[in-house]
């Protein structure tokens, strides 16, 4: 039996997680959560945290998420937009050295996928795709419990992929599918085309649509059509053997995922269309994916026979 805690260190909150793994099944121990630690003195103050959690109890190993831009060789923070005092930092090091117990640092993104694929919504599949559908829209391909990053790190960027004509995207292409679907975009599109000024979210332009508000569902039709076109390509480019939607405009299956997907199948030719189904572990899926980062690290893994979350 190995004890691993899952720090999922977010920007308000973190969340600690005590898990059990018994030949490759994750088992909840507790949990708990606090307002994150804040400025200079945060990875003490974290340390204190998470000593008190563990209440005497000896971890074998930690994750801890970082909400940001991670170096994995060195595990030093790049970049962390609300999170400034992590840059520079180890944040796994840094807590290592206080609780005296390994540690490793997954990006947040990257732990919420792991922990989707192998305990949630993808569980029992060895190849899974993982999307968080949100201000931005982010791709993850888990291979056996492990993120394939690709040659330079930068695969899964589903976000990026043409998916539609015209709008100008972030990234400096055009037609993305985040320039039409990410949840920012879908509220100034409404608004464009109404001609207000309005600075609408995501939900507005879903609670328009339930309304009838035909500008509404057009641009809702574009977006999932978009989609629909974005996951037909991971089929042909990964072929995964479920496809896990999550994020914050998940929570709009009538007008968001159900639509894609059934203009996925409708669509699809040679494809085979896998599940695609709804992330199921919610805010604590970072955790979770903390403590199966750490247990893949501590067994020098990088598959896992079999899991299971209680
Ligand atoms: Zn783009």
């Amino acid at each position: 039996m190995t004890l691993l805690l899952g720090v999922d260190n977010g920007g308000t909150r973190v969340k600690l997680l005590l898990a059990r793994e018994v030949g490759g099944r994750f088992e909840h121990v507790r949990t708990d959560d606090a307002p994150t630690p804040r400025g200079p003195g945060a990875m003490d103050e974290l340390a204190v945290l998470t000593r008190t959690f563990l209440a005497g109890d000896r971890a074998d190993a930690f994750g801890i998420t970082v909400a940001g831009i991670l170096d994995e060789t060195s595990g030093v923070v790049a970049t962390s937009a609300n999170m400034r005092w992590l840059e520079g930092l180890a944040p796994a090091r840094e807590l290592s050295d206080r609780l005296d117990i390994a540690g490793v640092a997954v990006q947040d993104g990257v732990a919420t996928a792991i922990a989707e694929a192998v305990l949630g919504a993808g569980r029992g599949a060895d190849d899974v795709f993982v999307l968080a559908l949100g201000t931005g829209i982010a791709g993850a391909h888990v291979v056996g419990g492990a993120v394939r990053k690709g040659a330079h790190g930068g695969a899964g960027e589903i976000g990026h992929l043409a998916a539609g004509r015209g709008e100008k995207c972030t990234c400096g292409q055009s037609g993305c599918l985040e320039s039409l679907l990410g949840g920012t975009r879908l509220g100034a599109r409404w608004d464009r085309a109404r001609g207000v000024d309005a600075s609408s979210t995501a939900l507005d332009v879903v609670l328009a649509a339930e309304r009838g508000d035909g500008t509404a569902r057009a641009i809702l039709d574009e977006a999932t059509t978009a989609l629909a076109h974005s996951l037909l390509s991971v089929m042909a480019m990964i072929d995964p053997g479920v496809i896990v939607i999550g994020g914050g405009l998940s929570n709009s299956p009538t007008w968001i995922i159900d639509p894609a997907v059934d203009k996925a199948h409708r669509q699809a030719t040679f494809h085979a269309v896998p599940p695609i189904v709804r992330a199921q572990l919610g805010t604590w899926a970072g955790a979770w994916g903390a403590v199966v980062t750490a247990g893949h690290r501590m067994s020098g893994e990088r598959r896992l026979e079999r899991t299971e979350t209680v």
